[in-house]
């Protein structure tokens, strides 16, 4: 008996212990803190200012607002516990100073500051948007950020994410998303909406609800053929081939349709098992995929133990700038069966060439 007892103190001493020497325990407080409530912005917006008109006219405004406005809330965040960190971000405000701007500044100022604890002046929030300009690199630590990652699913009142991630010395760190459209449960669509994905480096990968400060941990499913698997691809078919992927699915006898959804939700929907791969095929030779549309969802797969590369099997490198130009389209998956995905990938791109 007392053997067990003591067994029992030294594992809750072990955990605390453990808990304490988290990595970048302030940082993911801070970041947690920062997507929520960005997220929460984009929430007011969508409510406010998407209408059926707005989606019909394709106006773009309240993606914009939102967009300015929640980066705006993320790096006044970010500035106040890491003043010295830098940020790569996808907003810049040249488009928010001249009198014709003078609408969209007053509806940032009022967003902006519905969410932050201490009230920020206008100039200050452009101030805050602009020191996302940080050119990225392999030397120290900055955050990268992606305000609303999938324009278009946010005015579809589809999926979205706030993604915010930190790099050290050229490698992903901690990797927050919020999640507002996703369902905490993918078998209970139609339930509660609202999640928050969290992934530090070594640490593993956890999901909580938006109303829950309950971390839990996360995994990717564990099908042993990829006949059995199901693959993510974007809405969008200018950003990832649709044809190539229903040829890679045939060549791998997945018989599934493909899940088509907006954004970085797709490493978050593989990383809890909902399904197991995630193709992103190049439409163009020229684009560079952005830093910010991918750091945190990268390190998210991972720690859920999946594995993530590039077309041609390179791991994704964060560490060049704003870019990934050293890459080309993502394949992820569950790590077991990645390397017969990238077969199939290749299999299919190198027909094409
Ligand atoms: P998704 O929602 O997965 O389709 O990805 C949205 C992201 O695609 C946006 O944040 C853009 O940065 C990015 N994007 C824009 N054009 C392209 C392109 N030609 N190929 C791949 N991604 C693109
Ligand atoms: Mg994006």
């Amino acid at each position: 008996m007392n053997r067990i007892l003591a067994s029992r103190a030294y594992n809750n001493f072990r955990c605390s212990f453990f808990r304490t020497m988290s990595s970048y325990a302030q940082e993911k407080t801070v970041a947690i803190d920062a997507v929520l409530r960005a997220s929460r912005v984009c929430q007011n917006v969508f409510q406010k200012l998407v209408s059926n008109e707005t989606i019909t006219k394709k106006d773009k405004s309240p993606v914009t607002i939102a967009d300015y406005s929640a980066q705006a809330v993320v790096n006044t965040i970010l500035a106040k516990s890491f003043p010295n960190d830098p940020i790569v971000g996808e907003e810049d405000s040249k488009d928010l100073h001249g009198e014709d701007a003078a609408n969209m500044r007053e509806k940032i100022y009022d967003l902006a500051n519905s969410v932050l604890e201490e009230s920020q002046t206008i100039k200050e929030l452009l101030d805050a948007i602009d020191r996302g300009c940080y050119s990225g690199g392999s030397k120290g630590r900055h955050w990268t950020l992606d305000p609303i990652d999938g324009t278009k699913g946010f005015l579809r009142g589809e999926q979205f994410a706030v993604c915010l991630a930190l790099i050290v010395d050229g490698k992903v760190r901690l990797g927050v998303m919020g999640c507002p459209n996703l369902p905490v449960d993918a078998k209970n669509p139609e339930g509660e909406k609202g999640c928050l994905f969290v992934a530090v480096e070594g640490e593993g990968a956890f999901q909580r609800s938006f109303e829950s400060n309950d971390l839990k941990p996360i995994k990717m499913s564990a099908v042993s053929s990829t006949s059995e698997s199901s693959f993510c691809e974007s809405v969008e078919a200018e950003h990832s081939s649709h044809s190539d992927a229903a040829q890679i699915a045939k060549l791998l006898n997945i018989t599934r349709s493909p899940v088509r959804m907006d954004s970085q939700c797709k490493y978050c929907s593989i990383s809890r098992g909902d399904a197991d791969i995630y193709l992103r095929l190049p439409t163009r030779a020229d684009y560079e995929e952005k830093i910010w549309d991918h750091a945190s969802g990268d390190l998210l797969v991972k720690e859920a133990g999946g594995e993530v590369t590039d077309i041609t099997g390179k791991p994704l490198d964060f560490s060049i700038g704003r870019t990934l130009k050293a890459n080309k389209g993502v394949v992820a998956s569950i790590a077991s069966i990645h390397p017969e995905v990238l077969k199939a990938v290749q299999d299919v791109l190198s027909k094409k060439n």
